[in-house]
C-alpha cells in the first residue's frame, strides 16, 4: 500500500536516506529542503521536493498544502530537520541557544501540529521524530542541541498520549554518530575518541537510521508508541 510520506530536511544526510528507503518501498514521498537545490537523486526516486524553512509557520503551511495537492494528506511524517550550533555554556549566546531550539524543537512542533490535523480526520497516522543520543546523555558544548533533542522526547510522549485513541503513533529515533555533513566538522582526533566509546566501534551509515524509521512507520510497529529507539551502536546504553 502506497502512503503519502513527508520527510523534513530530506535533501541530504539522514533525511535523504529516509526518503530513499520509503520511496524504494513504493511510498509517495515528499521532502523539504531549505537551501540550495534538491539533489537529482530525489527526482530519480520520484520524490517531490518542497522548499520549506520549518522556523516559518507560513512556509510550513504552504508546504503541506502543496504536498496535499500533489500526493494527498500526509499519513507518515518524519520530522528530521535539525541544526547544531555548538559552544561551551559560558560562551553560548541566547541567540545560539534560541535558534537551535527554534529549529529542532519548535520547528518539529510546527510540522507535527500541521500534519496531525489530517491524521485526526483519517483516524490513523505515523509520526517519527529524529532526536539524538546526546538528548539523553548530554554533551559538553551542546547544551542547546541536547536540550532540544531531550525536549523531543517529552513532546513525542505527550502527542502519543493525546492521539493514541485516534490510531496515531508518535515515536522517537535517537541516533548515535552518523556519517553525514553534521559530523564531518569533527576532527580525526575527535572522531577517534568517539568511536572508542561506541561498542560497535564505528559510525552509523544514514541507511541504518532510515531502516528503523521505516520500521516504526510500518504495520509491524502498530502497537509501538511513545517509544525512544536508540540506533547508536550501543553508545547510550543505560539511558
Ligand atoms: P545534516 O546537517 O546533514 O542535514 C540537516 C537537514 O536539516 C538538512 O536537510 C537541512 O536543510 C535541514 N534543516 C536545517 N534547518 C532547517 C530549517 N530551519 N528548516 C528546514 N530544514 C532545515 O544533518 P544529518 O542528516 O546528520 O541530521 C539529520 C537529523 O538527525 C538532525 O535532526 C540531527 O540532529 C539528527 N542527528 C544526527 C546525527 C549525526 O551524527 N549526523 C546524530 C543524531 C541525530 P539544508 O540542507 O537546506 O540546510
Amino acid at each position: 500500500m502506497s502512503r503519502s510520506v513527508l520527510v523534513t530536511g530530506g535533501n541530504r544526510g539522514i533525511g535523504l536516506a529516509i526518503a530513499r528507503a520509503f520511496a524504494e518501498a513504493g511510498d509517495k514521498v515528499a521532502v523539504t529542503y531549505r537551501t540550495g537545490e534538491p539533489p537529482e537523486e530525489l527526482a530519480k526516486l520520484g520524490c517531490l521536493a518542497v522548499r520549506c524553512d520549518i522556523t516559518e509557520t507560513e512556509q510550513v503551511e504552504r508546504c503541506f498544502k502543496e504536498v496535499e495537492e500533489k500526493q494527498g494528506a500526509v499519513e507518515v511524517l518524519v520530522a528530521n530537520a535539525g541544526v547544531t550550533r555548538d559552544q561551551l555554556l559560558l560562551r553560548m549566546s541566547e541567540e545560539d541557544f534560541g535558534s537551535v531550539l527554534e529549529t529542532n524543537l519548535t520547528g518539529t512542533f510546527r510540522v507535527v501540529k500541521r500534519a496531525t490535523r489530517a491524521m485526526l480526520r483519517a483516524r490513523k497516522g505515523r509520526v517519527v521524530l529524529i532526536s539524538s543520543v546526546v538528548g539523553l546523555s548530554g554533551s559538553a558544548g551542546q547544551a542547546n542541541y541536547a536540550a532540544s533533542k531531550a525536549g523531543l522526547v517529552g513532546f513525542a510522549r505527550s502527542v502519543a498520549r493525546e492521539l493514541g485513541s485516534r490510531n496515531i503513533t508518535c515515536n522517537v529515533v535517537a541516533p548515535g554518530f552518523v556519517d553525514t555533513d553534521m559530523t564531518k566538522v569533527l576532527t580525526d582526533e575527535q572522531r577517534e575518541r568517539i568511536v572508542k566509546q561506541v561498542p560497535l566501534e564505528r559510525y552509523a551509515q544514514p541507511a541504518e537510521i532510515a531502516s528503523s524509521v521505516r520500521f516504526l512507520a510500518s504495520d509491524e510497529a502498530a502497537y509501538i508508541t511513545g517509544a525512544v529507539l536508540p540506533v547508536d551502536g550501543g553508545l547510550g546504553m543505560g539511558h
